[in-house]
């Protein structure tokens, strides 16, 4: 070991982490136990699907089929919206204590059963075990217990005033973190007295199907949440389904906006969580290696397929070159390969249609003229991988600098003065999330008013909270999920 006080030279370090290291596979044992079908999960039970048609779900790991999943037509959705309606009498009246009990139950199953759904979300949508086990699965569970605790005060979140159900709610899902997505948006919804028709995201529809099971086994009374697969033309059913009292979409800015217009002049209320291209600010007086740590975390965390990702760098202009050299360290030591290797950090990207807009913002950064950096890595033959690349010199005008890219790719801009930095973070028509990473507090509190974003982290970035509430600002959406204020989104003020 080097002592600790005679720093590392670096180009020791890159012998040190990059060149030298290989490791043993260490892949995940535990079984994820899924079916080779699933039907449509309405009214408290699976049901093959009135269209008879089926799609295969395969893994972006490796391309294998992992389950055959139901594709539901409108007269499918109707039947989950009409059994959402009966339950929603019942359920709605049910006192706050009960419906918290269910609650909490299903949180508890989820947690007895973390292994599982850890690697079958592994297996279906591509992201590292090491996520999975240890952010996505707690944190969902997480969720459902935050919400079991506010079942039965929804009095006090406004003071004099209480939370009435809105109805029957349509929810829509994206792919990147399929069962925390359907945690964030199920236990609102379920606590403040609403039932739900529930579609996951085509390419990972797995989870969701096995979380089933666990309404089952907690006694969910049938009705209160069904889930129905299949792709966008089965989420055009359900926003335009006329029981629906509000729609709770997660996904791309395109379809978000497409599903306001088919809404416009409807009683129904709508909540868009959508794309971001969030700026990570590094000021030179900034910790300098937690501030790399974050950056690394921000935009490789789940291969950048995260609405909130840091995928633009802003470092200030005086301290830009040692960043990038530090970042082109830490680069080589990430692992990209089988995700469902325990020593896996970057995995396999979602999808082959991914992978190929991945690959066509990257190819047109290059062309623009933005200097790329990738460390030599060995992908696995079989699935979907991008190597995690950095893109320097970037201008504000290329499009790896405008476009979300949803990938491992890092776009580094500089600034000379913080006043620049606000300014070139805020010129997107996102405004999601933003991370500043600097030693002065009070350079914190300026700069985090003067963000537009709905979330700004400061020395850190990627936490999540299950009482923050989370949410956009301009093209990434309104409403927010989470705390006080996202249960507001799914209430009447009473
Ligand atoms: P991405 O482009 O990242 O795949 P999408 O916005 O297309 O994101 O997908 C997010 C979710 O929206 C998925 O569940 C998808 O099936 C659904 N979806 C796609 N098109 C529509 C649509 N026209 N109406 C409602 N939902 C849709």
């Amino acid at each position: 070991m080097p002592s600790p006080k005679r720093p590392i030279p670096p180009d020791a370090r890159e012998l040190l982490f990059g060149d030298l290291w290989e490791y043993d596979p260490a892949p995940e044992s535990a079984p994820a136990f899924i079916e080779p079908r699933y039907g449509l999960f309405i009214n408290g039970k699976f049901v093959a699907p009135k269209t008879r048609n089926y799609f295969d779900s395969i893994s972006p790991r490796n391309e294998e089929k992992l389950s055959e999943i139901a594709v539901a037509g409108a007269a499918d959705v109707d039947a989950a919206y009409q059994s959402a309606a009966t339950a929603f009498t019942s359920w709605s009246k049910l006192p706050g204590t009960e419906r918290a009990k269910y609650l909490f139950r299903i949180a508890r199953l989820l947690q007895d059963r973390a292994r599982e759904f850890a690697v079958a979300e592994t297996l279906d949508g591509g992201k590292p075990i090491k996520e999975s086990r240890d952010f996505d699965v707690p944190m969902a569970a997480a969720h459902f217990f935050y919400h079991a605790g506010w079942a039965d005060k929804l009095g006090y979140v406004t003071p004099g005033r209480t939370l009435a159900p809105l109805g029957v709610i349509g929810q829509i899902i994206p792919w990147n973190f399929p069962l925390l997505m359907l945690a964030w948006k199920l236990a609102p919804a379920l606590a403040t007295g609403n039932t739900v028709v529930l579609k996951p995201a085509e390419t990972t529809s797995i989870t969701a199907l096995k979380f089933a099971s666990i309404l089952q086994d907690a006694g969910l009374p049938p009705g209160v949440v069904n889930i129905v697969t299949g792709a966008g033309e089965t989420g055009a059913a359900v926003v335009n389904h006329p029981l629906a009292a509000k729609i709770a979409f997660t996904g791309s800015t395109e379809v978000g906006k497409s599903i306001q217009r088919a809404l416009a002049g409807t009683a129904k209320r709508l909540t868009l969580e959508l794309g971001g291209k969030a700026a990570n600010i590094v000021l030179e007086d900034a910790p300098l290696d937690q501030a790399v740590e974050g950056v690394i975390n921000g935009i490789f965390f789940n291969q950048g397929h995260v609405c909130c990702a840091g995928s633009r760098l802003l470092v200030q202009e005086s301290i830009a070159d040692k960043v990038l050299s530090k970042l082109k360290i830490r680069l080589k030591s990430l692992r990209t390969g089988d995700p469902l290797d325990k020593n896996t950090d970057v995995g396999a990207i979602n999808s082959q249609a991914q992978l190929d807009r991945i690959r066509e913002l990257v190819a047109c950064g290059v062309a623009e003229g933005a200097d790329l950096y990738q460390a030599a890595s060995k992908l696995p033959a079989k699935g979907f991988y991008f190597p995690p690349t950095l893109f320097s010199n970037v201008a504000m005008s290329h499009r790896i600098a405008r476009d979300e890219i949803f990938g491992p790719v890092l776009s580094i801009l500089t600034f000379r003065t913080p006043e620049e930095a606000v300014e070139k973070a805020n010129n997107t028509c996102y405004g999601l999330s933003a991370g500043v990473w600097t030693d002065k507090g009070s350079r914190i509190l300026k700069m985090s008013t003067e963000l537009k974003a709905g979330v700004v982290w400061a020395n850190s970035f990627n936490k999540f909270d299950p009482a923050s509430p989370f949410g956009g600002y301009k093209e990434s959406g309104f409403g927010r999920e989470g705390g006080k204020q996202g249960l507001l989104d799914y209430a009447n003020l009473i």
